[in-house]
């Protein structure tokens, strides 16, 4: 009966013949043995896959064609007694010396309760094999660079990991913002032939301009990539821009190359090419895909060392610029310290001379103008200490005193300095502390001072102590300008001042908190604030007591 498909199944399957072609022609390879391990038959499909012809496989001991021979022994022995084996992977020899993962497969045929022979199927693994140890180098590949930082030592290993188990010769270029390429880096299995590699690379640069699809130009300008398994003669010879260069690349026996360009977000950053100089290592597919991803790894290292070594390079250059800052404030505040001590002696003398003289005017224009020498001396004496603080010189001297003493004393002299602010003090009775009863002094000023400037109105000022847990505290509140939340994290960092609009109105360096907290920090204290914009201020510390 003729069917509509074409097929006449009136005629059955039957029949040695019929079967045997069938063998013959199967996609699988199968191989016969005997007991002796000697190979009886062959498919077309298990020469091809070796490479062998029939007279070069057939009639010959199985075991020849395995790598690992003593494997093969194990085996042999362990199928005569099971009589199959399913799936056992083992690596051929193939007939040009490379060698091919296969699963193979046998399973026996008895005649009269005898061995007579094993069949075997084979089925060929390599790309496989080849895809499962490409994933796994990518991924150690991509640990191995993640740890890195810096952009040389990630080319280093970039070429360590690749050549030779992948490449015999790498050559990574980058695509400049100028949109010129340069070499980031190149690498061949031959030192040798690396040196040439270099100078042919010299005396030919690559030309982003480069109209022909299967060049780096090309590439690095569309982003587009290429592979071409084989390098003929000709390919070869049409590659070359001259004799010489011909001749080069002839020695650099050239076997198969891989273009691939790096991207990051769409953006093109340079290319890799992969050039195999080895005939058994023919690029394919599998490989072309491997270099992709392995070229994404390289694109994302490179962006990241380069933006690692950005931001180390902006912060060394801040780091140098608050050295130079940090000199300049040293120099200057010791300049500033003698002629300022000699004026307030020659105010102090003027002062006695004219009260003696009784000229009331010039008395009270050289008190005005001690007052501020004052002010300048406290300025200098803050950039002195900021000096000594960068150079670990804050020398303190700890004793014991009476904390409330101090802070009773402090209001006291404040109060004096302002009218318009009422200073209340609620002190706790505490126990004595152990610091330099200046230094602390100096934070209770600065807190002090800071309520009354930072808070115009002229309100009243609170400070309060408190004594827990074997520390002794303190707060000063006021109903002040407030700080804005936004800007409560950088408060006691140096010359940190608030820039609202209603502060260019207050003078000031922002050096007193920043003072205040490496003297409390040095006390093995805590000082911290709570603030509102437009609601005041409360600015505490506490050290321990002495219990
Ligand atoms: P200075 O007052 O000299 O600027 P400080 O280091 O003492 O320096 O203070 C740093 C900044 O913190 C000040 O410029 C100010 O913006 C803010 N500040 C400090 N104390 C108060 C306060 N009590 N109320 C509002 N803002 C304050």
């Amino acid at each position: 009966m003729y069917l509509e498909n074409g097929f006449d199944n009136s005629r059955p399957i039957t029949g040695m013949e019929n079967l045997e072609n069938f063998i013959e022609h199967s996609p699988v390879g199968i191989h016969i043995v005997n007991y002796e391990g000697i190979i009886l038959f062959a498919n077309q499909a298990e020469l091809k896959l070796f490479g062998y012809e029939k007279h070069e496989y057939i009639g010959h001991p199985f075991k020849n064609f395995f790598y690992d021979t003593d494997f093969i022994e194990k085996l042999a022995s362990k199928f005569r007694e099971q009589g199959s084996m399913i799936n056992q992977q083992a690596k051929i020899i193939c007939k040009n010396g490379s060698l091919k993962d296969v699963l193979i497969s046998c399973n026996t045929y008895y005649e009269d309760g005898k061995f007579a022979h094993a069949r075997c199927f084979t089925r060929d693994i390599t790309e496989i094999k080849k895809s499962e140890n490409l994933l796994r180098f990518l991924n150690q590949a991509g640990e191995e660079l993640a740890a890195t930082y810096d952009t040389n030592a990630a080319l280093d290993k970039i070429i360590k990991l690749i050549i030779p188990s992948f490449t015999d010769w790498i050559v990574i270029n980058g695509l400049g913002d100028d949109g010129l390429a340069y070499l980031l880096k190149m690498g061949h299995s031959d030192p040798k032939k690396l040196k040439w590699a270099e100078e042919y690379r010299k005396s030919h640069p690559i030309d982003v301009n480069d109209q022909r699809k299967n060049s780096v130009g090309y590439a690095l300008r569309t982003g587009e990539g290429y592979l071409i398994p084989e390098i003929t003669e000709e390919i070869l010879n049409e590659g070359a821009a001259d004799e010489e260069q011909r001749k080069i690349l002839k020695e650099l026996s050239i076997r198969s190359v891989m273009v691939v360009p790096m991207q990051i977000k769409g953006r093109i950053t340079g290319a890799a090419s992969f050039i195999s100089c080895n005939p058994q290592n023919i690029y394919d597919e599998t490989d072309f895909n491997f270099a992709k991803d392995f070229c994404n790894r390289i694109a994302l290292t490179l962006e990241n060392t380069k933006l690692y070594e950005e931001v180390k390079r902006d912060i060394e250059e801040r780091i140098e610029a608050d050295k130079k800052k940090d000199e300049f404030i040293s120099i200057a505040s010791h300049e500033l310290k003698t002629p300022v001590t000699s004026l307030k002696a020659y105010t102090q003398i003027l002062q006695s001379t004219f009260d003696d003289a009784h000229n009331k005017q010039a008395v009270e224009m050289l008190s005005k103008m001690d007052k501020q020498v004052d002010k300048l001396t406290t300025l200098i004496v803050d950039l002195l200490d900021v000096t000594k603080i960068e150079k670990g010189e804050l020398i303190f001297e700890m004793e014991e005193f009476d904390f409330n003493n101090l802070v009773k004393e402090i209001a006291e002299e404040m109060q004096r300095t302002t009218k318009s602010h009422k200073i209340i003090l609620e002190l706790s009775d505490c126990d004595p502390v152990k610091g330099d009863r200046n230094r602390i002094g100096q934070v209770l000023v600065n807190f002090i001072s800071n309520a009354i400037k930072y808070s115009p109105e002229g309100e009243q000022i609170t400070i309060k102590t408190f004594c827990e847990n074997y520390k002794v505290g303190l707060s000063v509140q006021d109903d002040g300008i407030g700080i804005p939340k936004e800007e409560h994290r950088n408060i006691f960092r140096r010359f940190f001042r608030v820039s609202g609009k209603n502060n260019y109105t207050f003078p000031g360096m922002g050096l007193g908190l920043y003072i205040s907290s490496e003297i409390i920090k040095r006390h093995e204290g805590r000082i911290f604030f709570d603030s509102d914009e437009g609601k005041g201020s409360t600015f505490s510390f506490e050290i321990a007591s002495r219990s």
